[in-house]
């Protein structure tokens, strides 16, 4: 239990209160009852109520009151070790089981989804809700969902484009684990431009032939669904012709080779088609109109990169600056720059993060932060950060995230021409 929550039966008191770093969500509706109480006076968020009764007393209350539940609930997690420690966007496969166990022991306590409809196994929050959820993990070093990958990008893509038999097929198996998801839209000669992707989809009577090769797909080695983009017509513009599939990952002909990392780790992989008969209900949207989901997904996937990391930003600062013994005006000085930085991003996140225009923003200094932080890290420890430890893993594993979900120059690129408006810089198609 952290310090600073703590439930008082009939009210709700905080000790010490939450930092309340970012909480522009004060207000909202009537006062909740309480969820519970334990031995020690302690809230309880699971005990004998059913999820159905959680979710009423939580739709219930205030988000200063929800962000209050939040810390509980994943207090109570952590003293009975259900939880797993933050990881990022990519589950690293050391974390698996314990991840799995974590997103089952949220779907079961109705803690899953906070903004996904009721009838598919969330919570039928707010997405205000969702960010308090995900600063309340980020405090706490839990991790806020199993996977990006499956979580934010398949789910909203299923929500947003879905039939309702597609909703009830895979909506709730991906809250409660029992559908891991990766994304399969890099190839190798495909990344930034994805545009340029050449894994092909034939329609062949009522199936696609899927024929290519992917790369870079995190967590595909476990994944029993991807999310596919592949070309279904070929006699249109480059971005015309693309359709998204929900990719069965059990289908003759598809092979997963992990990569290994320069961690040690082996994250994400290549994944082969040859010949895969892939039936025609695993088309998403519109037949040959997958590029403007995917590009609806990628802005998840830069919104998912937004301030929760840095909710924790002072703690883990304030620990690198305990650890490094006779710190000098140099390492001071960047110490510095990293917290105005990241003090800076939460200003931008609480006054703005709700426009997605901001997500690329956001995205871009958040893992420029992460690289940093990881860099200067490794300078206070000296030569100890050569060994095998937290900060050499950090160290290693920091430049993937200025890669991963686009990269800092693209990101550049697209808060140039979206944001600021300035001229589109030119592509080869141009000349
Ligand atoms: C840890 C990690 C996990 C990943 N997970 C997934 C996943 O699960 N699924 C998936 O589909 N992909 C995944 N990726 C792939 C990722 O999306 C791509 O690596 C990324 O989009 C860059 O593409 P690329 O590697 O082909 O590099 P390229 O596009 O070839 O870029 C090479 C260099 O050129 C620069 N560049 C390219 N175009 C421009 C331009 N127009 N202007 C300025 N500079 C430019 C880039 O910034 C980069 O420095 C992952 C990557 C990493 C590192």
């Amino acid at each position: 239990m952290p310090s600073g929550y703590r439930y008082v039966p009939g009210t709700r008191e905080t000790i010490g209160g939450p930092s309340g770093v970012l909480d522009p969500l004060e207000g909202g509706l009537a006062a909740p009852g309480p969820v519970g109480a334990d031995s020690r006076g302690f809230a309880t968020y699971t005990g004998s109520m059913g999820v159905d009764t959680v979710r009423s007393v939580i739709a219930k209350s205030t988000f200063a009151e929800f962000r209050i539940d939040v810390a509980g609930f994943l207090a109570e997690a952590q003293d009975t070790a259900d939880t797993c420690p933050a990881y990022g966007a990519i589950l690293p496969p050391n974390l698996h089981h314990q991840a799995m166990h974590w997103q089952r022991y949220c779907y079961d306590r109705g803690w899953a989804g906070v903004h996904w409809p009721a009838e598919h196994g969330g919570m039928g929050l707010t997405r205000a809700h969702n960010l308090v959820w995900h600063e309340e993990c980020a405090k706490a070093e839990v991790a806020p969902y199993l996977n990006l990958q499956g979580i934010v990008l398949a789910g909203e893509a299923i929500m947003r484009a879905g039939t309702a038999e597609q909703r009830e097929r895979f909506l709730r198996p991906t809250l409660s684990n029992e559908i891991l998801w990766c994304q399969l839209f890099s190839e190798p000669e495909a990344g930034s431009d994805l545009g340029s992707l050449r894994s092909s989809a034939l329609i062949d009577g009522g199936h696609f032939r899927l024929n290519g090769q992917k790369v870079w797909s995190s967590n595909a080695q476990f994944a029993q669904y991807g999310i596919l983009l592949a070309r279904t017509g070929f006699d249109q513009a480059k971005h015309k012709g693309i359709s998204f599939l929900l990719l069965d990952m059990a289908l003759p002909g598809i092979e997963v080779r992990p990569i290994k990392q320069m961690t040690g780790d082996a994250e994400f992989c290549e994944v082969f088609f040859d010949e895969v008969l892939v039936p025609g209900d695993a088309l998403l949207g519109e037949l040959h109109g997958g590029w403007a989901l995917a590009m609806a997904v990628l802005e998840d996937e830069r919104g998912g990169a937004g301030a929760a990391g840095v909710v924790s930003l002072q703690r883990r600062l304030e620990a690198m600056r305990n650890r490094a013994t006779n710190l000098g005006d140099v390492e001071r000085q960047q110490l510095t720059d990293l917290v105005s930085r990241g003090r800076a991003l939460q200003s931008l996140m609480e006054l703005h993060g709700e426009d997605p225009k901001i997500a690329p923003v956001a995205k871009l200094m958040n893992s420029e932060l992460g690289y940093d932080e990881a860099r200067v890290e490794a300078t206070t420890q000296g030569a100890g950060a050569m060994l095998d430890g937290d900060a050499t893993d950090r160290f290693l594993y920091a430049p993937g995230m200025r890669i991963a979900g686009g990269t800092s120059e693209i990101q550049r690129n697209i808060i140039g021409e979206r944001v600021l408006g300035l001229p589109r810089e030119p592509r080869s198609s141009d000349s």
